[in-house]
């Protein structure tokens, strides 16, 4: 049997979304790694500079002579996670885990911003499900705070005033912008030539908390005439009177990120430390940090390499931090892991697997070539995966009521259903049927145009796994609805056989099945039928505001979906989803997760669904098995 859980014709037309179709960074290879199966996850030119660096006996090697890798994914907890975070997460532990290296999880927590426990606890559980284990997994490295490592960030920082790399600056930040220069013009200080000395006792002052905020920053002592503006003299240091969540009271001047960076990564023993391509001009400045805490010292630190990719960009989503923020707090959405949030909660919630997520970030690949991603990209790692391992069952999501009109009242038949078309060793189960069953409304037309196979009056259609019925009369209210549609069935086409030719030798046909849910045995459920949370494929992109980008129509509630009662019990057909959260084809209308909201020991069971993803175009495909 055709089955339609497939969606591969979404998406660009341009091929964008085919497996394997996305270009090369830097025209290092990409391809699978030999010997493993076709669907492991593929190499990137990150493994190329890894294999190279085994070669150099870079940063040592194990026995087996494979170069060593640890690798750290260093989010700042002031947000949850979206799903540009699970590439950076997908690639750094994928490359750990390639190579028999290490992973860490970094809570870059160098500002004295308010903490919140509700951050670091959602990352921790998002990392994980996405399958980066960090504290058990076979390339596990282990959790840290870059908040530990400030007594030594500002010993170093002394180390570098005492070389004279380093000095106490009194400009406002207002100041050093309006001195920072142009192209042709080099960046003034008054202060750069001051004796060490003087930034030696300032330096110490402004920790012991002498200076108010804002008074005065350490900056390094690069070049002021850099044509890189990172490098002229950038802050290293500012005061700041506030308390960190984790130092308490400790500390009232802060690391800036590019000198905390640096030290966080080198204090963990990190390899590769993969940033996003924006930092791609702040990495003279990486290096030059390291190299001047190195000058001198009799036993280097370990000197990280900074290598930078293209971050996951992709249409209809909205990634900043700052927006997603905006949404919870505006109550645009229902909070942080709204189905319609691009977060990876968000995405969990409605049904995707970490799975498909791995798949799409593996099928987008790592690359220095910015680009926006198709989110049908996204959609179809979803259906691909799913259609896999998620049961089917039946449910009619806009139920309308057909009476059999010679079917005996009473009787009540079980009809064995295919568990999973994509998956034999599945089976089947049974699913009543009855007198009055319920079909979705848009199964069946009054005037149907030509090419529609299925209910309508006069015609004969093949309800999945049961019998043919034939339209022979409808029912409607004032307005002209339809409330019943009669029908009569053949007891030759049961479990939807054909039956035996008629008495003229013509063997009669249908075009069209559909599904369908025994009345009497129906559940109830609320089904929420997301779409796209955005009109346009670069929200914000055009006012600047995403506010005026939103679909209106990104949630529509169905209050009274009628499920076949299997749903009630888990199936021995179900997987055991690691995640807990049950996920189902319904059959013909889309892939359904069932929603934490849902309450199914209350009696009678509350059982809401979120729409994971839509089959699109199935009932064309599935509609004629004969
Ligand atoms: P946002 O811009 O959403 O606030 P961020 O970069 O500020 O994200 P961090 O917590 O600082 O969030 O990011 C942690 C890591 O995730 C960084 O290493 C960053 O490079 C990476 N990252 C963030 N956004 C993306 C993205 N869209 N694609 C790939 N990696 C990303
Ligand atoms: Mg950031």
């Amino acid at each position: 049997m055709a089955d339609a859980g497939h969606g591969k014709e979404h998406g660009k037309a341009d091929g964008s979304n085919l497996r394997h179709g996305h270009s090369h960074g830097h025209g290092h290879g990409h391809g699978h790694v030999p010997g493993q199966p076709a669907d492991a996850p593929t190499t990137t030119f990150l493994d190329d500079i890894v294999s190279r660096d085994g070669e150099l006996k870079r940063w040592g090697t194990h026995a087996d002579g494979t170069a060593k890798v640890h690798t750290r994914f260093p989010p700042e907890p002031n947000g949850y996670l979206h799903i540009g975070h699970s590439k950076s997460i997908c690639l750094n532990y994928g490359l750990a885990l390639r190579n028999k290296g290490k992973f860490n999880l970094r809570f870059d927590d160098t500002n004295p911003a308010k903490e919140e426990q509700e951050y670091v606890d959602a990352i921790k559980r998002d990392v994980k499900w996405l399958g980066a284990d960090f504290e058990n997994g076979p390339a596990a490295g282990g959790v840290f705070w870059a908040s530990d490592y400030f007594e030594k960030m500002y010993d170093y920082a002394m180390d570098l005033v005492n070389k004279g790399l380093a000095y106490v600056c009194e400009l406002s930040g207002e100041e050093v912008s309006k001195r920072r220069g142009t192209p042709s013009v080099p960046a003034t200080s008054p202060f750069r030539d001051r004796p060490i000395a003087e930034s030696q006792r300032l330096f110490k002052e402004m920790r012991e908390g002498k200076h108010p905020t804002g008074a005065m920053t350490l900056r390094a002592k690069i070049d002021l005439a850099s044509p890189n503006f990172n490098l002229r003299d950038p802050v290293m240091y500012r005061i700041l009177h506030e308390e960190h969540h984790n130092t308490g009271k400790a500390w009232c001047i802060y690391p800036m990120y590019d000198w905390a960076h640096g030290i966080e990564d080198s204090l963990e023993g990190i390899t590769h430390s993969i940033c996003t391509l924006e930092f791609e001009n702040h990495r003279p400045l990486y290096d030059w940090f390291i190299n001047s805490i190195n000058q001198s010292r009799a036993e280097k630190i370990h000197h990280s390499q900074q290598i930078e990719f293209a971050k996951l960009q992709i249409t209809y989503i909205l990634l900043s931090k700052r927006n997603l923020l905006k949404m919870v707090q505006s109550g645009t959405v229902r909070g942080w892991d709204d189905p319609r949030m691009p977060t990876i909660c968000g995405f969990r919630r409605r049904g995707y697997t970490s799975e498909s997520i791995r798949a799409f970030c593996d099928d987008v690949g790592v690359t220095r070539t910015e680009s926006l991603i198709d989110i049908g990209r996204l959609e179809n790692a979803c259906r691909d995966h799913l259609n896999k391992v998620a049961p089917r069952r039946m449910a009619v999501l806009d139920p309308v009521k057909v009476v059999i009109e010679n079917y005996p009242e009473g009787q009540v038949e079980e009809f064995e259903a295919v568990n999973n078309p994509e998956d034999e060793s599945k089976g089947s189960r049974l699913v009543p049927f009855s007198r009055e069953i319920f079909i979705d409304r848009d199964d069946f037309m009054e005037n149907p145009p030509k090419k529609f196979f299925r209910l309508a009056p006069g015609t004969e259609v093949r309800l999945r796994a049961a019998y043919w019925i034939k339209c022979v009369g409808i029912e409607k209210d004032a307005n002209g609805n339809i409330t019943l549609i009669r029908c009569t069935y053949d007891a030759a086409t049961r479990g939807g056989e054909n039956p035996p030719p008629g008495p003229d030798g013509v063997q009669r046909k249908v075009k069209g099945t559909i599904h369908w849910v025994s009345a009497a045995h129906a559940v109830n459920a609320e089904v929420r039928l997301f779409d796209r949370l955005f009109k346009v494929e670069e929200p914000s992109k055009a006012t600047g505001n995403y506010v005026d980008d939103l679909n209106p129509d990104a949630l529509k509630v169905v209050a009274n979906a009628k499920i076949e009662p299997s749903i009630l019990q888990i199936g021995k057909d179900e997987p055991a989803w690691a995640d807990g959260i049950r996920r189902f084809q319904f059959e013909r209308t889309g892939y359904f997760a069932l929603d934490a909201d849902s309450k199914p020991d209350a009696k009678p069971a509350a059982l809401v669904f979120n729409r994971t993803v839509s089959l699109k175009d199935t009932w064309a495909k599935i509609a004629d098995k004969a």
